[in-house]
Formats: C-alpha cells, sequence, structure tokens
C-alpha cells in the first residue's frame, strides 16, 4: 500500500464514516488477522419479520385458530414490549398489526435474559418468550411438537423463537432477516487483506447460522452462545495467535467486543454505547468499510515505520 500520514489516513477514514479512535490502535488494527463477527444485525440487515406463526394447542384444545394466534401474539408483543432486542421490534410490530389481538398490555416483572429471551407477567399470566436456552433456564420443557417445529423453521434459515405461558410451550414463532449485501464482498477483500480466519459468533441456532456463513463465505460457526460464551471463544482465537478484531452492534455482544485485541462496531441498530466504546465505529452502515479500515491502517503504519 501506499504510504499515507496518520492525519491525512485518519481524515480521510472520517470522511468515509469510519471513525478510528486512539491512534495507538492503529498498529493492532494493521495486524488483524482474524475476524469474529456477529450475526444479528451485523452480519444481517437486523431488520427481521415475523413469516410463520404456528399455535400449539392450549389446555382445552377447543380455541379456534384465529383466537388461539391472536392470544398468543397479543402476550408475545407484551412482554417484547421490555426488550430493545431487534427481534424483539419486529415480533411487537406483528402482534400490534394482527387481527384481534386489541391493545397489547404493559409486561410487569420483566426479566431481560441476553442472548436468549424475555420472561415478564402478562396480566395473571407469565410468559417467555425466546429460544431454547431461555426455556432450559426457567424449566420449561418443549413438547416434541414445538422442538420439531423450531427445527423445520432453523432448517430454512429462520430464527424459531418459542413462546411459553404458564410454563407450556404455546407456539412458534419464526423470523427472517436478510444477510447484507455487502457481506460475501467484504469477505473477499478481509482475504485480501491478510485475514486468515472468519468466525460467527451468535446467540441464535447452528442451522440459521450456518446457512448466513455459507452465504456469505465465513469458515467457521460458533452458535448458541451467551454474552459469556462469546467471550471464551474471541479469547480462544488470541490464545492461538491471533490478532482479533470483533464486529457487533452492541446487544448482546458488548462483553466480546471488550475482550477483542480491536472492537468494531456498526452503526444502524447498533446501540449507543457501543459506537462509543469501540475502537473503530462504522457510522457508514457498510462491512466492506471494515477491509478498508484494516488496509488504511496498514498503509498508515507502513508509513510511520
Ligand atoms: P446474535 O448473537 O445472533 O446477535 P443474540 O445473542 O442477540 O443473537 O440473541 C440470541 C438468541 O436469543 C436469538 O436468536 C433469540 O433466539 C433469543 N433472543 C434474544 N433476545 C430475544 C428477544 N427479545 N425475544 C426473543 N428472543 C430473543
Ligand atoms: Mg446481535
Amino acid at each position: 500500500a501506499a504510504p499515507v500520514s496518520i492525519v491525512a489516513g485518519l481524515g480521510h477514514a472520517a470522511r468515509n464514516g469510519i471513525l478510528i479512535k486512539g491512534g495507538r490502535r492503529l498498529d493492532t488494527l494493521a495486524a488483524v488477522d482474524a475476524l469474529a463477527f456477529d450475526k444479528t444485525g451485523t452480519l444481517t440487515a437486523g431488520r427481521p419479520e415475523v413469516v410463520a406463526v404456528h399455535t400449539l394447542a392450549g389446555p382445552t384444545g377447543t380455541e379456534s385458530d384465529e383466537t388461539a394466534e391472536a392470544s398468543l401474539l397479543r402476550l408475545a408483543g407484551a412482554v417484547e414490549k421490555g426488550s430493545e432486542h431487534p427481534l424483539a421490534a419486529a415480533l411487537l410490530e406483528r402482534a400490534a398489526r394482527a387481527r384481534g389481538v386489541g391493545s397489547i398490555p404493559d409486561p410487569q416483572r420483566l426479566r431481560v435474559y441476553p442472548g436468549r429471551g424475555v420472561a415478564a407477567h402478562v396480566g395473571g399470566q407469565r410468559v417467555l418468550v425466546g429460544n431454547q436456552r431461555l426455556m432450559e433456564a426457567e424449566g420449561v420443557h418443549p413438547a416434541p411438537r414445538a422442538a420439531e417445529l423450531a427445527a423445520l423453521e432453523e432448517s430454512q434459515g429462520r430464527t424459531a423463537v418459542l413462546v411459553a405461558v404458564d410454563g407450556r410451550v404455546a407456539g412458534v414463532l419464526a423470523l427472517a432477516d436478510r444477510v447484507r449485501e455487502s457481506a460475501a464482498r467484504m469477505m473477499e477483500e478481509l482475504r485480501q487483506a491478510g485475514v486468515r480466519r472468519t468466525v460467527i459468533l451468535t446467540g441464535d441456532g447452528e442451522l440459521t447460522a450456518g446457512m448466513v456463513a455459507r452465504s456469505v463465505g465465513i469458515d467457521e460457526v460458533r452458535a448458541r452462545l451467551l454474552p459469556e460464551e462469546k467471550v471464551r471463544e474471541v479469547a480462544r482465537l488470541k490464545a492461538q495467535g491471533y490478532t482479533v478484531a470483533m464486529v457487533g452492534e452492541g446487544i448482546n455482544d458488548a462483553p466480546a467486543l471488550a475482550a477483542a485485541d480491536v472492537s468494531i462496531a456498526i452503526g444502524a441498530g447498533g446501540t449507543d454505547a457501543a459506537m462509543e466504546a469501540a475502537d473503530v465505529a462504522l457510522i457508514a452502515d457498510d462491512l466492506e468499510k471494515i477491509p478498508y479500515a484494516i488496509g488504511l491502517a496498514k498503509a498508515i503504519v507502513a508509513n510511520i515505520r
């Protein structure tokens, strides 16, 4: 790369929507050879949509399908009022426009489980909205039919969310999110910038994550991770001798961002706190800025030496 001065280089980056903070990080950014990516909101657009609603027969089995669906969405929507997760916005939006749902009540005694989902009381009922790990944490055992539906949806690359009411899984919701268009191109450019290893670290299931990995060309998937398990995966890469950059949006991946040699936060959909704490903040919501930033850091460092 052609030599570039620090001031010119950082100015050029900033004009391209890339804030590189702390000059001492430039060496590290130039040396990055492994990238770990969060999935939802990072490799995907982070604007998931509900694409299927499956209700499971209630205790009486006498409700009509339409009534069962409306009450399922009403309860799930109420709980998601308490979450900032991209999935929450999608579920709430779907509930709000469903027929027969009416107004969505506020949740009580809300508890957010990072990487798993949300639990709350709605009216007199205790409702859980989240993945298998949330059900395990709360002692709920999904019926075989619920597990089957979840696996079926995940095999199509969708995120399956279980809804439990008073200890029983009452429905399975499926959400789909688009992979960012620039993701596959970015992977190619990263290899040209000297990156030798790429990994998805996600709280989502392996089937869903595997589809994303294959479509963008990522080597490795670590799925069903809690936030602290993402940290462990970053540490494992570092222990193997890689200089690791973690790319995320700050929801359930802030600890992993902090554990990496270089943290890269992505603008749209991401949290302000993540943008503030990151070594590299991408204001422009474009993954291809990552290989560009690594290349630029290499050019600046070559000029200093
Ligand atoms: P990622 O690592 O892909 O960004 P997260 O760690 O944010 O995903 O979430 C992991 C999983 O936890 C989701 O795929 C979903 O199953 C569950 N989950 C998290 N938050 C919620 C929520 N508010 N509602 C429903 N499910 C949730
Ligand atoms: Mg995420």
